[in-house]
């Protein structure tokens, strides 16, 4: 049963991921594997920060830093630096820091101080003050594990898009992908409605036994041939544009990458080595493009610069099913939750994985194709629930866009009840582990997601004065002990 060739359409960061691990992982298989792209249609373009999945991706395909980051002008990253989403908590910006091994030391007080804040009394609750690479972050240090030092240090990276696709391009063709530059024009489908073979602007016909559809938010096979539908999360995520525009390297360049509230959305920057990409995303429903264009301009300092704005639309959303017939989705054309907390290569890496893993389980047939189609929803609702939370917990009033994210009654009931049970002072940690609704984001993420909001009651007028275990147990001096161990940034 095994196919004997799979075939992907799109050559943007997905389709190239995709490529490279189907390759990789059945190298020792019969299976040809062919990309074909558009040169003319080309790559969203965008797309440029990464979860530290990233980083178990070159580990697995054996590519080390020293071969990848160079060619794609990357940095690393640690952390997400939020501002301006609370003001009206006191809390002008906080940090969501990836999560390490050290932080097993951490997470439980980071946690229990949360709860006596939830109680009332005034105990440290910066997430950045908890986990490592909040303070790699502040001290800007590289989070390369040294040697000697007993603990992994999890991060991710900050890269040139298109300088990743031809890299991993040309990586996949020492797995045997075969590439073609070749327009699709037609779509030729068997009786059963399964894809069949694509016709190419040439004439050329491409056959194949699974195809693998990453044409980006177009779909081209799977909602625009198989007919799958969309199902939209703009009831609950309204941005649906970006202004996008480069500006030059910082001087001292961070590990981590910056996403500041505006009047209507928001925008991120994130160091390269050699420019600081910049984007704004808003939501067309509240302000126009031009006024967003407008308003980034002078946010950016860039009024009086005749640098070119490019400005994009986005569908927030995912397809109902992402494994139809013959074919998967990965990529845009299977969904995409918005830029925020930067998971969409991520979800592709995932997409990939467990396709790999249902497909051979089920013998290489479609057996296992509604346990998968399951999961991916389910990994796709999680991670927006995470990030409609930033949305409904926002304390900003400068904007009618904001006060409609708060008074928001569109949000999931996993999100509802994981909200109850923070403010009706619940155990988080427990109701993550028994509604197995960690996913993506885990317990100590939705600490800092909503610490970082500052979204607790006002002190209690009496404080004992102890009980803080930022204090008791002494984690400052083991984390500026730990820091001794770190150098300064690539860049810095
Ligand atoms: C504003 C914005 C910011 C983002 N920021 C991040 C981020 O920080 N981190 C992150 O992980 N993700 C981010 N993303 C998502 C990220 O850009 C995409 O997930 C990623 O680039 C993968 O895109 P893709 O490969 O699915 O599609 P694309 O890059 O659009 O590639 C589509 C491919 O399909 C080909 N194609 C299309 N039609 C045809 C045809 N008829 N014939 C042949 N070929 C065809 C094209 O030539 C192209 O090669 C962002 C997205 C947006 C919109």
């Amino acid at each position: 049963m095994m196919p004997q060739r799979i075939t992907i359409v799109g050559g943007g960061t997905a389709g190239w991921m995709a490529a490279n691990l189907l390759a990789h992982h059945w190298r020792e298989q019969p299976i040809d594997i062919t990309l074909v792209e558009s040169p003319d249609i080309g790559i969203i373009g965008v797309g440029e920060g990464s979860t530290p999945s990233l980083k178990r991706f070159f580990e697995d395909l054996g590519i080390s830093e020293s071969q990848w980051m160079s060619r794609c002008k990357a940095t690393y990253k640690v952390n997400i630096q939020f501002s301006g989403w609370s003001p009206n908590s006191g809390v002008h910006s906080y940090s969501h820091p990836f999560i390490s091994q050290l932080d097993t030391f951490s997470e439980r007080p980071f946690q229990v101080n949360c709860y006596t804040r939830r109680l009332g009394l005034d105990v440290q609750t910066d997430p950045a003050k908890f986990l490592f690479n909040g303070w790699l972050a502040k001290h800007n240090l590289q989070p390369n594990t040294p040697e000697h030092f007993p603990f992994n240090i999890e991060y991710g990276y900050h890269f040139d898009s298109g300088l990743l696709g031809q890299f991993l391009c040309e990586h996949s063709q020492t797995l045997g992908v075969k590439h073609l530059q070749r327009k699709i024009e037609h779509i030729n489908q068997h009786p059963d409605g399964s894809i069949a073979s694509l016709q190419c602007d040439n004439g050329e016909m491409i056959d194949g036994d699974m195809f693998v559809d990453c044409t980006g938010f177009q779909s081209l096979l799977l909602q625009k041939t198989l007919n799958v539908p969309f199902n939209s999360f703009k009831d609950n995520l309204f941005n649906d544009a970006a202004v996008v525009f480069p500006t030059h390297t910082d001087d001292n360049q961070p590990v981590e990458t910056k996403a500041t509230a505006l009047s209507n959305g928001w925008a991120w920057r994130i160091p390269l080595t050699h420019r600081t990409g910049n984007g704004y995303v808003f939501s067309r429903d509240f302000i126009t493009p031009d006024q967003a264009e407008h308003e980034f301009r002078q946010h950016l300092g860039l009024l009086d610069s005749d640098i070119e704005a490019r400005h994009l639309q986005m569908n927030v959303g995912q397809v109902s099913q992402h494994w139809y017939k013959n074919c998967i989705g990965l990529g845009l054309s299977q969904g995409f939750i918005e830029p925020l907390e930067a998971t969409a290569l991520h979800l592709v890496q995932t997409s990939v994985e467990r396709f790999i893993d249902e497909y051979e389980a089920g013998h290489f047939s479609n057996k296992r194709q509604d346990n998968y189609n399951k999961i991916m929803t389910d990994t796709f609702e999680r991670v927006r629930d995470y990030i409609v939370a930033h949305y409904k917990l926002n304390t900003r009033d400068d904007s009618e866009y904001w006060i409609a994210n708060r008074n928001n009654e569109h949000i999931s009931r996993p999100l509802l009840e994981l909200l109850d049970v923070w403010f009706r002072r619940g155990d988080l940690t427990q109701h993550l582990r028994e509604h197995g609704s960690e996913s993506h984001f885990n317990a100590t993420s939705w600490h800092c997601l909503l610490s970082g909001y500052g979204a607790y009651p006002p002190l209690a007028l009496n404080q004992p004065g102890t009980g803080d275990l930022y204090i008791d147990n002494d984690l400052e001096s083991f984390f500026r002990r730990c820091l001794l161990n770190f150098g300064t940034s690539l860049n810095g």
